[in-house]
């Protein structure tokens, strides 16, 4: 076999480096030692207010906060749509552990809804489970989009608010509607393995003058929030200022300065991950035992990971497929692995979240295979990648896993 000698060189957690222009602009915001975000004289536009700005802009809505971290942006969301100690909160089976644990940080309990083999949340369950809680917190996992107009519609029929973690969805877009506009607020990460790189870091948006108003306030603004980038009437300060507490998460200048010109990139890099996933798919389709996961047309993604299924493959076969392809260079990640490891964890690893056993979504979750695409593989590197796990999975399959499936 040709390919069998082939191995990749490249690492899975390399991104790219922080553009000249963000580092000049970095350096500047240093030379002036003006580090946080309120730290500006008279009417002078900070850089975490010009970044509000710009967010919203990019995403058309009304308002953007700039916050620590995309965890706090969903905490500080929650706490601002009115989640209280106890609520229940509908959330994903399938998602990262910061989103059970944003909910469970306002004191809520997150009910659990199913996962497709689209890998996306199943809209039936969601439509079963939609009156026991008055708010989704909907994660786009690993970028895949549900159906947003069913999704609404469902959502809506029931009163339900939905606030959206676009954590992997930044820059994508259901039937052109930018995600994180469908929900009454959008959360976004600025982490260095999300789609801008600030080290640490998250955003939120709203067209809601109270939601945001609360944001801002708990984020930390004591009564600074006229310095924002994007500002509620101060009708909707007078209403909540005394009610909602200041818990520090904001944003400062410094990690705003950097990632102002990585936003003016943001659909240039976008494209770019996808012409990479793009490659991969297309290297792994029709290799037998393996599902590729399907994308629908209204979806416009962001395919800064890839992800496909080997589904009802017994453990250990799929425990060999990632050794074999870690031999060769290729780090995958499982998320049906008993125990959680990396960024990997199941609903049932979350024990502070009680959760009913889903049995069609643990099929799913069991054959999941999920690998992170940085910009700096080449196209190359991708058709690479897709020939050692073709070559990978054909060898596990022929040796045994075929007979024991069917
Ligand atoms: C990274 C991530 C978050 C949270 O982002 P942080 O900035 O790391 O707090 C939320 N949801 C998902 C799905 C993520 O991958």
């Amino acid at each position: 076999m040709s390919g069998a000698a082939e191995v990749f060189a490249g690492n899975f957690t390399q991104q790219e480096p922080i553009p000249e222009d963000a580092i000049a602009a970095a350096v500047a915001v240093m030379r002036s030692g003006r580090l946080h975000r309120y730290n500006t004289s008279g009417d002078e536009i900070g850089e975490v207010a010009a970044l509000e700005r710009e967010f919203a802009a990019y995403t058309g809505a009304k308002y953007a906060l700039a916050v620590a971290s995309g965890g706090y942006a969903m905490g500080a969301a929650l706490r601002a749509v009115g989640v209280r100690p106890g609520d229940k909160v509908l959330t994903n089976a399938f998602t990262l552990a910061p989103v059970p644990g944003a909910i469970a940080g306002v004191g809520a309990v997150p009910v659990f809804v199913g996962v497709t083999e689209g890998l996306t949340i199943d809209l039936d369950d969601l439509a079963a489970k939609v009156d026991q809680a008055q708010v989704l917190m909907l994660s786009h996992m690993r970028g895949h989009l549900a159906d947003m107009d069913r999704l609404m519609e469902i959502c809506d029929a029931a009163g339900v608010t939905v606030i959206e973690d676009c954590a992997h969805t930044m820059g994508a877009a259901w039937r052109g509607r930018v995600s994180g506009r469908d929900g009454l607020v959008g959360c976004y990460s600025v982490q260095t393995y999300k789609h801008l790189n600030a080290g640490e870091g998250g955003l939120l948006v709203t067209d809601d003058d109270e939601v945001m108003a609360r944001a801002t306030m708990l984020s930390g603004s004591y009564m600074l929030y006229d310095k924002h980038g994007t500002v509620p009437p101060d009708g909707a300060f007078a209403r909540v200022k005394y009610d909602m507490p200041n818990v520090s998460g904001r944003m400062d200048n410094l990690r705003a300065a950097i990632l102002r010109p990585q936003l003016a990139r943001l659909d240039a890099q976008c494209a770019a991950w996808t012409d990479r996933y793009r490659a991969v798919e297309q290297g792994l389709r029709g290799t037998p035992g393996l599902t590729v996961i399907t994308r629908p047309a209204e979806e416009m993604f962001v395919g800064s990971s890839i992800q496909f299924l080997l589904l009802d493959w017994p453990d250990n076969a799929v425990g060999a497929v990632l050794a074999r392809c870690a031999a060769r260079g290729v780090q995958l990640k499982w998320f049906g692995g008993a125990e959680p490891e990396g960024y990997t964890s199941r609903y049932d690893s979350w024990h502070y979240a009680p959760s009913a056993p889903l049995p069609p979504s643990d099929r799913v979750l069991r054959a999941v295979v999920d690998m992170r695409l940085p910009l700096t593989f080449s196209l190359d590197d991708c058709a690479l990648i897709a020939r050692i796990i073709r070559a990978e999975v054909g060898a596990v399959w022929q040796a045994g896993v075929a007979q024991v499936i069917r």
